[in-house]
């Protein structure tokens, strides 16, 4: 299938060639061309299907006649084999859409692992070593580390902002050694992602050694994320006979968009909302303001610290303008003293321990219901909760088990090495990564 640019003044490429560019040439997002439907007889036939499965169903379309075509069920294969239950909460109408069993508890993981498969089946024996370079705040660098750790023909360089992340985040960051680097950086994250920028626009640099970016603009972090709601909301249909509604907890909005994406294609899934931390410019814009990007403030909900979410033009342009899309959802801005409450009150209210992206989700959900809503919800809850300890543990009175997959990081010993704010500085370490002694 062809993409194009959400500003329509780029030539259409085909999505593998999307894939591995960032941008369009026109500064606008890449988009497919249309977006496919699944009929419902096919549909039908997904019920009790694996995820990986229904995950070769959903992206099949827009991998046809592509060189991706012919790998594309071992990709889904490895991408998806870790589960995506529905479970639902004491309330038998809410749901938890669990997207945190993959190797770094986090949902980035599907889709780290989907583009992994995807740029590896992409190459060839003879080329280069391709360097990825992801300006992180949290779970993206890891996620992007864990799927491309000891994968040949790539090396993973990761820059976090010193101190900005939670020690379990740094750690899942530095640990991974082999063909990954962390960069710990004597900054913001702005101060990491423009570093990241410089690189990738340094041409001299880029021909000495191949450097691309594994960011949540990439079509190939976006699309495979549709997977996971179009296996739940089949099995909520199976089971229920009824569409499932749906809040997500939201930063830059490609998860969202994932969301809406299995929509179109026809999967059943009904409403669509977004949770916020209490950064405004979503809420903003929903309560009817003008759309206005601006610096991020810091928050309990970390990954979701964004002030001009990246997808933001991918939502609009998929629903034909600024109204359509102020018609069509709401967002929910949830500041940090209600995570907390949520956070608190949940074991009892709902009966599970949420991470603090998945409280705001839990929180729109208690709004909605307070509004005597009586539909079938499901919150994404995109960490586990013992990615965040320090902030969960004392809320809820005890520790939280960790995740097996986090007790395994944990076992792996971390190192990252320190880098100042500077461009030359990256420069000269990307050089040297790039021509081992
Ligand atoms: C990245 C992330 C989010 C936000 O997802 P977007 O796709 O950027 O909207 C929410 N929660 C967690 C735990 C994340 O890592």
């Amino acid at each position: 299938m062809n993409c194009i640019s959400t500003r329509g003044k780029a030539p259409a490429i085909r999505l593998h060639q999307a894939l591995i560019t960032g941008l369009a040439p026109d500064g606008g997002l890449y988009v497919p061309e249309t977006l496919p439907t699944i009929d419902a007889k096919t549909i039908d036939a997904l019920r009790a299907q694996p995820l990986a499965t229904v995950a070769e169903v959903v992206l099949s379309p827009y991998v046809a006649d592509s060189p991706l075509q012919a790998s594309l069920a071992s990709i889904c294969e490895q991408a998806f084999a870790v589960p995506a239950p529905l479970r639902a909460l004491r309330d038998e109408r809410d749901h938890l859409l669990e997207l945190f069993h993959g190797p770094t508890a986090a949902f980035k993981d599907y889709a780290a692992r989907f583009l992994a498969g995807c740029l590896s089946a992409l190459r060839s024996d003879d080329d280069p070593v391709t360097t990825i370079l992801v300006a992180t705040s949290g779970d993206t660098g890891a996620a992007v580390a864990a799927a491309f750790h000891r994968r040949p023909g790539f090396r993973v360089v990761i820059l976090y902002p010193d101190g900005r992340v939670s020690p379990v985040q740094a750690h899942g960051l530095g640990c991974w050694g082999d063909n990954v680097r962390a960069f710990r950086v004597d900054g913001s994250f702005d101060d990491c992602q423009r570093l990241a920028k410089q690189a990738l626009a340094d041409a001299e640099l880029r021909q000495q050694s191949p450097l691309t970016t594994a960011n949540s603009i990439s079509l190939g972090r976006l699309l495979p994320q549709a997977a996971y709601y179009a296996k739940a909301a089949i099995d909520h249909q199976a089971r229920h006979d009824d569409v499932l509604n749906v809040i997500v907890p939201s930063g830059n909005l490609g998860n969202a968009c994932a969301a809406l994406v299995a929509r179109r294609m026809g999967f059943p899934i009904g409403k669509l909302r977004l949770a916020t931390n209490a950064n405004p410019t979503l809420s903003d814009f929903f309560a009817g303001d003008d759309y206005r990007p601006r610096d991020a403030i810091a928050t309990l909900a970390n990954a979701m610290d964004v002030g001009a979410p990246s997808n933001f033009e991918r939502l609009r342009h998929w629903h034909g303008g600024v109204a359509q899309l102020r018609n069509s959802t709401r967002a929910h801005s949830v500041d940090d003293p209600r995570i907390r409450d949520v956070i608190r009150q949940a074991p009892e209210r709902h009966g599970t321990i949420p991470c603090p992206h998945t409280a705001t989700g839990l929180a729109a959900l208690q709004d909605i219901r307070h509004h005597g809503d009586c539909r079938p919800w499901a919150v994404v809850a995109t960490a586990h909760p013992a990615k965040f300890p320090e902030i969960v543990e004392p809320l809820v009175g005890h520790t939280v088990t960790a995740a097996p997959e986090l007790v395994r990081l944990a076992e792996r010993a971390a190192q990252s090495v320190a880098l100042c704010a500077d461009y030359s500085e990256l420069r000269r370490q990307l050089l040297a990564v790039g021509n081992p002694p």
